[in-house]
């Protein structure tokens, strides 16, 4: 399986931290009908559902290499966080972040950026690890990219009932406290070839990230969307979204932009190989897989 691939001098890895079956579609999209399952499930089984209708994901960083500079897109879950309300993240203790994440080639020095599409639990894990009792940054010299917006919406949370947001305790706050942090906002230029793209629903101030020197050659998507099934119907919102209906119409826009495009998804939680194209669909729109 490829974990690579190449745009110029760009190479962009995947690291994966869990790859399978995670939650009930049903639950999942709370308005996914039974209906509109059975009418979808032909294409989505086995490789999106598995037949006991949940969703096939993937939980993995991205990084992308440039000449210049080494940047994860988010960091999984991480190890040795309390999670109560989702057993299979609780007290994760396992070294196979660490050992994907050498097998391409990079060590914790290497990175230089850590950007932060938004600040869920599933994607800021690694951004501490524990060291002597205490989260310290994992990545030691890396400077940690986060929206700010959605940092002052997560840290009043956490200021108001921490007991609900423990992955922003022990995974955002240590960062901050470190003074490892870059505090942006969501459509910040990083540099001639990459940039944040504003899409807000799924979080408040969720950002995308947009790579390429004079054309858009791929777009690493964070949560913006979970499933293809949100390509077919965008309206289709999640669990977790902080406005679903914005979260929809983000995705109209964003599909829009770059269907019948040669820009590469990016996709976080679709299984792998995660990378496709769009295409429109109906009135929706489909992804064609890309292998590396
Ligand atoms: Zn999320």
């Amino acid at each position: 399986m490829s974990t690579r691939f190449e745009i110029g001098d760009i190479t962009i890895h995947r690291i994966i931290e869990q790859e399978g079956p995670f939650f009930e579609a049903m639950q999942f999209f709370p308005a996914l009908t039974k209906d509109l399952l059975d009418q979808n499930r032909e294409w989505l089984q086995p490789r999106f559902i598995n037949a006991r209708d949940q969703l096939m994901l993937c939980i993995q960083s991205y990084i992308v290499k440039t000449p210049h500079h080494t940047i994860m897109i988010d960091s999984c879950v991480g190890n040795h966080k309390p999670r109560p309300t989702r057993s299979f993240w609780h007290m994760m203790n396992s070294d196979r972040y660490e050992k994907n994440l050498a097998a391409s080639g990079f060590g914790v020095n290497d990175i230089d950026f850590v950007m932060c599409t938004h600040l869920h639990t599933d994607h800021v894990g690694w951004n501490t690890r524990l060291e002597n009792g205490r989260w310290v940054p994992t990545f030691p010299n890396a400077t940690y990219i986060m929206a700010d917006r959605e940092l002052a919406h997560w840290t009043q949370r956490e200021k108001e009932n921490p007991q609900s947001v423990p992955w922003i305790t022990d995974s955002v706050l240590p960062v901050i406290e470190a003074k490892r942090a870059k505090i942006v906002t969501s459509d910040f230029v990083f540099d001639d070839s990459i940039r944040l793209l504003p899409s807000p629903g799924h979080t408040i101030d969720h950002f995308s990230v947009l790579i390429g020197r004079s054309r858009a050659e791929a777009l690493i998507t964070g949560d913006m969307i979970h499933s293809p099934l949100q390509g077919r119907y965008p309206e289709l919102g999640m669990m977790s979204d902080h406005d679903s209906i914005q979260a929809g119409t983000t995705r109209r826009t964003i599909f829009d932009r770059f269907c019948d495009e040669p820009t590469i998804m990016c996709v976080t939680h679709f299984p792998s190989p995660s990378t496709a194209r769009v295409q429109r669909w109906a009135d929706g729109y489909r992804f064609i897989p890309v292998s590396g």
